[in-house]
């Protein structure tokens, strides 16, 4: 179970193989940036939240690493979720990876070679059906909108 932070979604272009999840506070920020991510992975997806016993622990243990200042409430409820759900964390932001390691909780950067899987996304006209390589706003036949669907 991977657990991934905001910066994650932005430097990815691989999918885990793994099963992954984000606490609420990622998807809020992504849908802030309109990041066109979401869309791709919108069926992989997986928000849970946190407990606020987690959320307590971790604030405290960035007070004394010296990292609280520069968490924000999102990036402790990444650290926080990790530690409820036992999962590793995708994260290439530093405090976020300090805390995780002062409190035993796996971690990974997300350049990390040797864990990823290329991926490719196809795109489908959800009115005609039609596949196309690339993404198009609507689909050149009909009009429609595109969902993205990856590659097997
Ligand atoms: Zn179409």
């Amino acid at each position: 179970m991977l657990i991934l932070d905001t910066s994650a979604f932005f430097t990815m272009d691989w999918i885990p193989d793994e099963d992954f999840l984000c606490p609420p506070g990622v998807v809020d920020e992504l849908e802030r940036y309109e990041d066109p991510r979401l869309a791709l992975w919108d069926e992989r997806l997986k928000i849970s939240d946190y407990t606020e016993d987690s959320m307590k622990k971790v604030k405290e243990e960035a007070l004394k690493t010296g990292d609280l200042g520069r968490l924000s409430d999102v990036d402790l409820s990444v650290i926080a979720l990790a530690l409820d759900m036992k999962g590793t964390i995708l994260s290439d932001d530093y405090s976020i990876q300090n805390v995780a390691k002062s409190m035993g909780i796996p971690y990974r950067s997300v350049g990390t070679k040797g864990i990823q899987k290329k991926f490719k996304w196809n795109y489908r006209c959800i009115g005609c059906g039609k596949w196309y390589k690339e993404r198009y706003d609507e689909c050149p036949i009909c009009g429609s909108g595109m969902r993205a669907h990856r590659k097997k």
